[in-house]
């Protein structure tokens, strides 16, 4: 059995079953993406738009892809009709940009929308305070073309466990917050947890890992 198929099962093992062991294959070839297929894993997360579209296009077309890196507005046109789940919906401009492709297209996207929960990360991510008020706004009852799926976060890369389990335990909190207003108790995907942090995400009640080096080894 090849090492990143041992790596999987392993992980796999040590993970309730209801969560979703997400393989980031980032920086990884097609041919390690490969050996995982064979295995039966489907759920790949990419990064990059570029890389995620030129793996796509070599392997087979039931993977489903997760952009789970920063989304630039250039870049929905060409990604919309090919990824599965976006799990860094962060700015209203992007949700405007990303509605516009899906109506165009006629299908609908599914998102999760990135949360700040950690001091260090102000780049990317929507602030806490203004993730509830953009979900009244943005995302009607009878939901349109851009499905709203749940919600995703880092937290610090620190060695403090505790502070990343406070962190996770924020946006949990969020998202119990988020499945209590009417028509989004259906949500259900809370994407947290890392290679170094995934036990306290776990413990917080990620449904998400997204996994990279504990399956494929240091990035290449
Ligand atoms: C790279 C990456 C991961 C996986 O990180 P590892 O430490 O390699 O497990 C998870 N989430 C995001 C957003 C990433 O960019």
């Amino acid at each position: 059995m090849s090492i990143v198929v041992e790596n999987y099962r392993r992980i796999r093992a040590e993970i309730p079953p209801h969560v979703l062991l997400l393989a980031v294959s980032k920086t990884h070839t097609v041919q390690k993406i490969l050996e995982l297929y064979q295995y039966g894993v489907r759920d790949f997360g990419e990064n990059k738009v570029q890389d995620l579209l030129e793996k796509a296009a070599q392997l087979p077309s039931d993977i489903r892809w997760h952009l789970i890196g920063h989304l630039q507005r250039n870049k929905v046109k060409s990604l919309a009709s090919t990824v599965h789940l976006i799990h860094s919906l962060d700015s209203e401009r992007l949700f405007v940009e990303l509605a516009k492709e899906a109506k165009r297209l006629n299908i609908q996207v599914s998102v999760l929308i990135q949360v700040q929960i950690s001091p260090e990360d102000t780049k990317f991510g929507m602030p806490i305070a203004e993730v509830i008020p953009f979900i009244a706004t943005h995302f009607p009852a009878a939901q349109g073309h851009v499905q709203l799926k749940g919600l995703m976060g880092m937290a610090s890369f620190v060695s403090d466990k505790q502070l990343i389990a406070n962190e996770f335990n924020k946006l949990r909190e969020l998202f119990q917050r988020v499945k209590a207003i009417p028509d989004f108790s259906h949500i259900s995907i809370l994407s947290m947890g890392m290679s170094q942090d995934w036990p306290q995400a776990v413990q917080a009640e990620s449904t998400c890992v997204r996994i990279g080096s504990d399956i494929f080894g240091q990035r290449s």
